[in-house]
Formats: C-alpha cells, structure tokens, sequence
C-alpha cells in the first residue's frame, strides 16, 4: 500500500506498493548528446525530439516541486547530456531552492561541463557523476566516436579541485575497455574519487537480442581482486546501487553496479523523468504516465498528486518484471538516452 509517514516533521516519506521509499528522482533534461558512445545510441544519433515534445523547464520544475512536497529528497539530472540543453543553470538554479530537497546532483560526460563548475558549486551541487570508460584516449574515441578525452579529463580535475565529490561511471565492455579495469582502480590511490565500474545494460537503441553478459560483476570483482588482492568490502550505504571496495592506502573507492543482473531492486527508491516527460517506475519498463501530457492538458496539483500517487502504488517487483512487459510491448531496447540513465 502507498502511505505517507511524516519525516522530520518537514515532508512526508513516500512509499510505494513494496513498502520501498521513493525519494529519488532522475530527471532527464534532453535526449541530446554530443557523444555517440556505441553502448547508448547509434552513430547517426537519435530522431531527436523536437522544442515542443520536450519538457519545459516550467514543467520540470512544477512537477519536482510537487515531488519534494510528496517526499522526493534527492534529484538527479540526467539526460542525453544535460549540458547541451540551452540555459541548463537557469534550471538547476531554481531546483536548488527547492524547499526541501536535500541533494541536487549531476550525471555529465564532461565534455562541456568544466566552465559551470564554478556556478555548480555556488548553488550547493556537492556531487557530480562523471562518465568516463577508459583511460586511453584512443579507446575513448573508438567507444564515444568523439575525440573528446582532454576536455573530459579536466572536467573531472576541475571538479575535485573545487571539492565537488566525482563518482566516475565506467560501462565495462568485453573486447572494448576490460584493460581499463586496473588502470581505473589505480585511479583510485592518488585521486578521491569513486571509480565505478557497470555492466553493460541492453539499451543501445536498436532491437539486438541480448543472450546474457560475458562481463557481469562477479567477473569485474574477479578482475580487480587479481589486480589488487587486498581490496576490502565497505558497508554499502542504505539504497546504493553499488558494492562498494576500497584498496588499503588509496584515496578513493571502487564500486561495481550490476546494472544488468538487477541485484538491488529489492531496495530501489527511484523513480525517473525521460525528456518528454514519461514517468518511470523503473528503467526497465515502458513508462507509466505522460506528466506533460497532463500538465498541458491543464491537470491541477492535487490532481496530479493523486495520479502520481497511484503509479507509485504500481511499481514493479523488479527490473525483470517491468523489463518483460516492456519488450512484449515494443520488442525493441531503447538509448539510454531517451531513457534518462
Ligand atoms: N550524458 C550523460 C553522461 O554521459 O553521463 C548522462 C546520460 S548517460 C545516458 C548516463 C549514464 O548511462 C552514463 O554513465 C552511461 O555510461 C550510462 N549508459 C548508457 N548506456 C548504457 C548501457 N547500455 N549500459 C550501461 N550504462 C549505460
């Protein structure tokens, strides 16, 4: 059953029909990107949405606002790259002053991210995550398609020199960047960042059928234990979607999230927003609402309150339930893109 609870007598706590919190909300500001990573999309790009499909910021921000009234206590934006959509501070100012949200926080390439870091730190953003699968700027042309290694790379000293948190995503691939493993973790010893390694999920944009995963985390584990046979478990934070290492005398962590084999749905409290404003219960189902749609066909909010309410109270179980009815459904397997990873 959906309840509410009160928490710290501020905003309710929002549960959903598993009696999992929802309080985290992923919202993607564009399906644009100026990337072609060859795991998320392909090389000609995306038809891409026009002005008018996409969500408004006025509409993102009606519909977070009524969120965190609800119990949202972290948003992340995400995208396509939230960074090519025109006057993305504007948007990110406002949130930031949302009452009640605890955590503002950013999922970039990095590629034209360095010149907002200033601004980013001056509206509280106190993490940022970084998606970057290699160390070798040949590798990362023949992932991304794009010669853009440098300007990702001082991104990510730009961030740490201003003190934001950088958790690094690597989407390990086999015969692409497994070499990348160990050099990744050695990132670890002299740079604080989470370096966080994901198995590679079947949202590419095409209808390629996917037989199982020749990397999965257990194999990744494998790989970084041969590398470095000291590395301890930390205590994983309550809903994390990571399990979390850290090697003795390095400065930052090490994080494998099994993305593919959907080990932490058990404890998933976030929902998410595609660009065009399709909510989603989980990143493996079709979309179980279109809240521009009703927006703009003039829905109040406390209408929407109560539509919102009822598609939190339909969550799947997991990753594998929502994923089944969505392929029955469409039988392809969307960019992560239009998706909001
Ligand atoms: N453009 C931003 C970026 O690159 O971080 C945000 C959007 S991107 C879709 C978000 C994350 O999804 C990235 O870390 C990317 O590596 C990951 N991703 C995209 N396709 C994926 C896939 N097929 N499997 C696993 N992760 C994927």
């Amino acid at each position: 059953m959906y309840f509410y609870t009160k928490r710290l007598n501020r905003y309710p706590l929002l549960t959903d029909n598993h009696g999992r919190p929802v309080n985290y909300l992923r919202l993607a500001v564009t399906d644009r990107c100026n990337l072609r990573c060859f795991y998320c999309m392909p090389e000609h790009g995306l038809d891409w949405l026009s002005r008018a499909e996409l969500m408004s910021y006025e509409e993102m921000l009606r519909v977070s606002s009524l969120l965190v009234k609800m119990g949202i206590q972290k948003i992340r934006i995400t995208g396509g790259e939230p960074f090519v959509r025109k006057d993305i501070m504007q948007l990110l100012t406002a949130l930031s002053k949302l009452d009640g949200l605890d955590e503002l926080s950013i999922t970039t390439n990095g590629v034209l991210t360095a010149p907002f870091i200033p601004e980013l730190k001056k509206i509280g953003v106190r993490s940022v995550n970084l998606s970057l699968d290699t160390l070798d700027s040949g590798r990362f042309f023949s992932i991304t398609r794009r010669d853009e290694f440098d300007m990702v790379m001082n991104t990510l000293h730009q961030l740490l020199k201003q003190d934001i948190e950088v958790k690094i995503n690597a989407v390990v691939m086999a015969g692409q960047n497994t070499q990348d493993i160990i050099p990744m973790v050695e990132l670890t010893k002299e740079l604080p960042v989470s370096v966080r390694f994901i198995e590679e999920m079947p949202f590419n944009g095409d209808s390629h059928v996917y037989t199982g995963l020749p990397w999965d985390h257990l194999r990744i584990l494998e790989e970084i234990r041969d590398g470095f046979p000291g590395i301890q478990k930390l205590i994983d934070p309550a809903h994390s979607t990571s399990y979390n290492y850290h090697v003795p005398g390095h400065k930052g962590d090490v994080g494998i999230i099994a993305a593919y084999s959907r080990t932490f749905c058990g404890t998933c409290n976030r929902i998410r927003i595609t660009p065009q404003g399709t909510l989603k219960n989980c990143l493996y189902d079709d979309g179980v609402l279109n809240i521009r749609d009703v927006m703009r066909k003039g829905i109040t909010n406390e209408e929407l309150e109560k539509v919102l309410t009822n598609a939190f109270n339909h969550r799947p179980q997991d990753g594998y339930e929502a994923e089944r009815s969505r392929i029955e459904k469409t039988g392809v397997h969307e960019s992560m893109a239009t998706i909001g990873g």
